[in-house]
């Protein structure tokens, strides 16, 4: 019956060590914050992704608005440039036929009938240039093509008439008579002397129709384009002035021209067109809708053949809703939705993580108790008892003090069990591991070496007498008798001390001393203690 060479003291500290190396991992606790920094960084990078989207949808708006304008200047001004080309053609003609040639126009103009890019097109019209001395010889020119009744209107004597001596109508409206002296209304007077000092098309300014008879309320405008004489020289404006013989004319209600120009109104615009450069009521040609103030809005102005007139677009909520469509609410609840899944997902995983190294840490702690406990009495076992020796060996070297070791053996323990049973010997063996130890010092230590084994370990003794002292007072607290199951019990032990260092100065020593001395205490007939 001694410490050493038993297997279960080695197999006691390989266990504890391995279970120790399982609590050296940092404490999750300390990993709690990563929730806390994966939601910041994830709401950053969402504030960020936001930000951007809204900028981006911003931008589209302003380029798709950008495009609407130019494509809506350049629109028009191709139509003009078209119009102009067809009234080119028209000029063309009177280098081989004369001003009154009226067959020749018609025929031409019947062959441009149906041309999609000339939509919009009211009317085309020859007016013939009339000095006031050949007034009477071009009344009676015109009388003879007919209608026989034609004349100059409105009537009166003036320097020069301009009166319109054909007109083939492209809408098929109800056709004003001929003879219109077009030079005595100022509006169109000044865009036809444009176009014959420059020698180019001009347009009108804001004009009511003449086949609109008096009409109001549908605005128009009219292009000219002046024809020379034959053969004539044309460089100068004096000379273009001298050789001017009549003009060429196309007149165009706005609505109509600018629906010619979209298939489909410009989705989700508002855009007006003004004779001028000021926006104001009087010189509204065209509005394609009332305008309710957008997010974006802007007056280009432009010069159609010599002619000034202003663009205002306003943006509508159609046209904000389908390019600036701001998906950044879709973004931001997104992903605010998922920063907060991601953090709450790294805070399951590491307070899940937390909770197993937890229970790791408590499974540990209780397996390394039973690796150095007995698991009957709960007393320290062998392990650790021969730790507590060690240790208390180290201190009384350093310290030059005496201590104490003392085999306990009940006597004729195993009748008991024979005769009560193994589990009142347990119930025995647990009452008295309790007596042993409520006789020591906390400083001291009682195990349990195996069997009906005790051993003690005490310190703090001034000499063996001490030793004895305490031995003679267990020997009798043992001895008192036990309720078990309601039985009386009692039992003596057998009690053999060693002193340290009188009887040894290693475990080895005095464990061997105290054990021999416990069996001459059995041998001395049981009962009784012994001092090595
Ligand atoms: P002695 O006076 O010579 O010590 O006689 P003894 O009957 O006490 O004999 P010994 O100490 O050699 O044997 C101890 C007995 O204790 C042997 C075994 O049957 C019994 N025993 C050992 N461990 C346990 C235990 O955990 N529980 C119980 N109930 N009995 C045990
Ligand atoms: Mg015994």
């Amino acid at each position: 019956k001694i410490l050493q060479g038993r297997p279960g003291r080695r197999d006691g500290r390989l266990l504890v060590a391995a279970m120790t190396t399982a609590s050296v991992s940092p404490p999750a606790s300390r990993l709690l914050f990563l929730p806390w920094l994966i939601l910041f960084a994830m709401l950053g990078a969402t504030w960020f992704v936001w930000d951007h989207e809204r900028q981006n949808a911003r931008k589209e708006l302003h380029t798709q608005f950008d495009f609407a304008l130019r494509d809506t200047v350049s629109r028009i001004e191709q139509r003009v440039a078209a119009y102009e080309q067809l009234l080119r053609g028209v000029q063309g003609l009177f280098a081989t036929t004369g001003l009154r040639n009226r067959q020749a126009i018609h025929d031409y103009v019947e062959t441009l009938r149906g041309d999609p890019n000339l939509s919009g097109m009211q009317v085309i019209g020859v007016i013939e240039r009339v000095p006031s001395a050949s007034k009477a010889a071009h009344v009676r020119a015109i009388r003879r093509l007919g209608p026989a009744d034609y004349s100059i209107h409105p009537q009166g004597e003036r320097e020069t008439y301009a009166p319109v001596i054909q007109r083939e109508s492209y809408s098929g409206r109800h056709q004003a008579p001929l003879g219109l002296d077009t030079w005595a209304n100022p509006v169109r007077r000044q865009a036809m002397e444009t176009a014959r000092d420059s020698g180019l098309a001009a347009i009108t300014g804001k004009v009511q129709l003449a086949i609109d008879n008096g009409v109001e309320g549908n605005p128009g405008f009219i292009m000219y384009l002046p024809v020379f004489a034959q053969g004539q020289p044309r460089d100068s404006v004096t000379q273009r002035r001298d050789s001017l013989i009549g003009w060429v004319y196309a007149s165009f209600h706005m609505r109509d021209f600018m629906a010619s120009l979209y298939g489909r109104q410009a989705e989700g615009l508002a855009f007006a067109i003004y004779d001028g450069a000021v926006p104001s009521d009087a010189a509204l040609m065209y509005r394609n809708r009332e305008a309710a103030g957008g997010a974006l809005s802007a007056n280009e102005y432009m010069v159609v053949a010599s002619h000034t007139w202003t663009l205002t677009l306003v943006t509508q909520e159609e046209f904000e809703n389908r390019f600036g469509r701001d998906i950044s609410l879709i973004i931001a609840v997104a992903g605010v939705s998922l920063s907060l899944s991601m953090a709450l997902l790294a805070w399951s995983m590491i307070s899940g993580r937390a909770r197993a190294l937890l229970l790791a840490a408590k499974i540990t702690e209780e397996l390394r108790h039973m690796a150095q406990h007995d698991s009957l009495t709960g007393l320290p076992n062998r392990a650790l008892f021969s730790d507590r020796v060690q240790n208390k060996l180290a201190h009384a070297r350093r310290h030059d003090r005496r201590f104490a070791l003392i085999f306990l053996d009940l006597d004729k323990f195993k009748p008991i069990n024979d005769k009560h049973g193994h589990s009142v010997g347990d119930l025995l063996l647990r009452q008295v591991a309790r007596r042993l130890q409520d006789l020591v010092r906390a400083s001291d230590t009682v195990g349990r070496l195996g069997g009906d084994e005790f051993v003690l370990l005490i310190g703090e003794l001034t000499g063996a007498a001490d030793a004895l002292a305490l031995a003679e007072k267990i020997r009798q607290e043992v001895r008192r008798p036990y309720t078990i199951n309601g039985h009386q019990l009692t039992i003596s032990c057998s009690l053999g001390v060693a002193i340290y260092p009188d009887d040894g100065t290693d475990e080895f020593a005095l464990t061997k001393r105290a054990d021999e001395a416990m069996y001459r205490a059995k041998d001395s007939g049981r009962d009784s203690v012994q001092l090595a």
